[in-house]
């Protein structure tokens, strides 16, 4: 049996609660919201949905694990954003933080693009597995030391699509 460690009606309380924090906070402000593939696109569907202001949308694609469990500890930028961040208000929105090695990789290349400012969004975080320390302005939920799958999360690319967060047994099975 799986282990379910979030529901998904949980998962949609927590991003109403989130979208209604960002859309207080961007008051009158018109943010580009910017999903990490794969991992936050589900999650980054949903809470754009339920952001109530107007906003624009873009997509960075990088990868740090192979097909591994375990973090390679490499970022690597696989596909870069379409919007020039110049002057933009910027709401990254992650999966998940796990060593926060991805987090930080991403915040110095955006930074250094002079956006207005630039926050993090995470579905997400494993604080225990942290190698650098990273700020995350908007957070889903803190999870033990577990490798997850569901909402967006996979592994070896299969899951994504589970409405809930669950753990995966140690044969790398999720039913
Ligand atoms: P970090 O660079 O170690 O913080 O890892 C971030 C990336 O690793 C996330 O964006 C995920 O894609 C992946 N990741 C970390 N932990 C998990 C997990 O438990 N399940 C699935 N993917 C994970």
């Amino acid at each position: 049996m799986r282990e379910i460690l979030i529901t998904s009606n949980q998962i949609e309380e927590k991003v109403s609660e989130l979208a209604d924090r960002i859309s207080e906070d961007y008051l009158g402000l018109e943010p580009v919201v910017v999903g990490v593939m794969r991992g936050a696109a589900i999650f980054h569907a949903d809470l754009i949905r339920k952001i109530n202001l107007n906003l624009s949308i873009d997509y960075i694609t990088v990868s740090s694990y192979g097909n591994d469990t375990r973090s390679s500890g490499e970022v690597q930028l696989l596909k870069d954003l379409k919007t020039a961040l110049e002057g933009k208000h910027v709401i990254l929105v992650e999966d998940i933080v796990d060593t926060g090695l991805t987090l930080s990789f991403l915040e110095r290349m955006l930074s250094a693009r002079n956006p207005a400012s630039l926050k993090v969004c995470s579905f997400l975080s494993k604080p225990e597995c942290r190698k650098i320390d990273v700020e995350i302005d908007y957070l889903g939920f803190e999870i033990p030391d577990r490798f997850v799958v569901g909402y967006g999360l996979d592994y070896r690319q299969m899951y994504r699509n589970l409405p809930f967060v669950a753990v995966l047994r140690s044969d790398g099975d999720s039913n």
